[in-house]
């Protein structure tokens, strides 16, 4: 049920390190003190528990814009929630009394001053507040430069209505943390949440695509007799895969939720109890399983987000042994979650944020240092090179790519930030394709400046900057690539950018064939598919089918 909320009202996939455990212990009543780093997701921590629990919850905040914001973004999502601070009008305060008494409200926030009024405790009290959370809290310690006085008001509070309180920081210094039990729960201990976020035995490796049938089977054989999980994007390929894993005598089977609930069962009985075996599967399969000896987690496709990713290895090597993990990439997967993404039905803030959160992932996979403290740096934690990854095992060669990069953004842009990536490459090669030619965009003066790179480099470069959010595809004008914010000090020669050599040369061109189908055409659209599979099998490159609409067959 919290997994259903958090994407019902956040939109978010999955929870990042540590929020589930406290969510529940939250939701379920009891006194929590919360360290995690700052951008670890703190506010979902008691935002979600607060829709889980009857009656209100009040939050102390230190800061009005901050209450502010949140409350602005929990309307946003459909969650009744309000403020409480010297900053209101006289209109929302009495909108956020009505609110209460009317029992509608969820999240009270609130400044600690307000503490200070005789008629504040037993206004909650009416109002029927169930939970106290405390956001920032080390702003009780007297240690910290952030000291705030009526914060101690908020001991005395939690004494008065007597419901659980849930206190919040980045602040993981043992004096703060005493001062907060101290002062927050009368010294009676919370349960307390203080863990890092990384799992050092875990072995983190990305791939781009390059047959990835063969790439996975190649990573199972090496690892027969050890349990592991392969995530697949369909459940088609579950099915393909585990039938080639048995066909090579490694047991495997698949699991997804087109399966009955007790074939289901008795697939994660089966891994349970069982040493040594795969399960090809969708992301429907992990929530339930508790199995300390996972030795390896694959992924066939790119995850959804940082956030599935890390919650999917991390269900290796919970024993804390050795454990390894491969996640495979590929344009196709790129391609087909920008598409999921701008079709989708989220209003566009969403889908802007869902595109931000791909391209955080992507700038993971392509990372060109440490994968782990750049997962870390996600999360908001800071972590020296692990030498647990591949790129700790093996540096990439890496190269400055500020000349092409500013190349591709200068023809991006003389071409009206209207092209995809096809025609942009062209302008760049000098290809006077018809479409070229019809637009005038031989006579630019970025016509065939990049003639010197290869197609395939052209295509290496522009998926990296895809990645670094220099460019983005835009749903409005048909996915035509358009430049961000963080190009222009690129453009203006005030940035340089810094590629992987490795992922350029190992990058061949896509073969595409372009088509149009109806209905009538099925048999045509097999002949296009099998013929894709053979040129993808044949050149060890990604094909694909793309029609008009932009639609993409794997
Ligand atoms: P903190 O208070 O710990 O510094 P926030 O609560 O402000 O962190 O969250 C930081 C960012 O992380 C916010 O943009 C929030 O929307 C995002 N976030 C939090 N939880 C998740 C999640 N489970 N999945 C994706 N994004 C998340
Ligand atoms: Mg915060
Ligand atoms: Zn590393």
């Amino acid at each position: 049920m919290p997994a259903d909320l958090l994407r019902q009202v956040w939109g978010f996939d999955g929870f990042r390190p540590g929020q589930q455990e406290i969510v529940e212990t939250v939701a379920a009543g009891r006194d929590v003190l919360a360290i995690m780093p700052t951008g670890g997701g703190k506010s979902l921590c008691y935002q979600l528990p607060a829709l889980m629990r009857d009656g209100v919850t009040v939050v102390i905040s230190p800061l009005i814009a901050l209450m502010r914001d949140q409350v602005r973004s929990l309307r946003e999502a459909g969650v009744a929630a309000g403020a409480l601070t010297s900053g209101n009008t006289d209109a929302e305060s009495d909108e956020v009394f009505a609110a209460l008494r009317d029992g509608s409200l969820r999240l009270l926030y609130m400044a600690p001053e307000r503490l200070a009024s005789g008629a504040t405790v037993p206004m909650l009290r009416r109002a029927g507040v169930t939970a106290i959370a405390v956001d920032e809290a080390h702003c009780v310690s007297q240690w910290g430069h952030d000291f705030r006085p009526d914060y101690l008001r908020v001991g005395e509070l939690k004494r008065a209505l007597g419901v659980p309180l849930a206190a919040f920081t980045a602040t993981a210094d043992a004096e703060t943390r005493d001062e907060i039990v101290a002062r927050l729960f009368d010294g009676a201990a919370p349960q307390v949440f203080l863990r890092g976020f990384d799992r050092p035995n875990i072995h983190l490796a990305f791939q781009p695509k390059d047959g990835p049938r063969r790439q996975i089977m190649d990573f199972a054989r090496a690892r027969r007799g050890q349990s592991g999980i392969v995530y697949c994007a369909t459940r088609a390929r579950t099915e393909t895969l585990s039938a080639a894993l048995n066909a090579e005598n490694i047991a495997a089977v698949a699991y997804h939720g087109g399966m009955e609930a007790d074939q289901r069962r008795e697939v994660e009985a089966r891994f349970q109890r069982e040493d040594g075996l795969i399960v090809t599967a969708t992301v429907a399969f992990g929530m339930g399983i508790d199995k300390p000896d996972i030795r390896w987690v694959a992924h066939s496709d790119l995850p959804k987000s940082i956030e599935a990713y890390y919650q999917e290895i991390g269900r290796a090597g919970r024993d804390g042994a050795p454990a390894e993990t491969l996640t495979l990439y590929g344009p196709d997967d790129i391609r087909l979650r920008r598409t999921q993404i701008d079709e989708g039905l989220a209003p566009a803030e969403r889908k802007e944020a869902d595109h931000a959160r791909l391209n955080a992932l992507l700038g993971l996979a392509e990372a060109i240092s440490c994968r782990r403290q750049h997962l870390l740096g996600y999360f908001g934690e800071t972590a020296e090179p692990c030498g647990n990854c591949d790129l700790c095992d093996t540096p990439p060669e890496i190269f400055d790519a500020t000349q092409p990069v500013r190349m591709a953004l200068s023809a991006i842009l003389r071409t009206g930030e209207w092209f995809g990536q096809g025609h942009v490459i062209d302008v760049l090669l000098g290809n006077a394709t018809d479409k070229v030619a019809a637009r005038g965009h031989d006579q630019l003066p970025t016509f065939g400046v990049g003639k010197a790179v290869p197609k395939g480099e052209w295509q290496a470069i522009l998926r990296q900057m895809l990645g670094r959010d220099l460019i983005r595809p835009d749903p409005e004008r048909h996915g035509g690539l358009r430049i961000t914010a963080a190009a222009h000090p690129v453009l203006r020669g005030e940035e340089t950018v810094t590629l992987r050599r490795d992922l350029i040369r190992r990058a061949k061109p896509a073969a595409v064939i372009r088509t149009q189908v109806s209905d009538e055409d099925a048999p045509l659209l097999s002949a296009l598919k099998a013929k894709r599979r053979a040129l993808a099998e044949a050149q060890r490159v990604p094909a694909y089918v793309i029609f008009p609409d932009r639609t993409l067959i794997e």
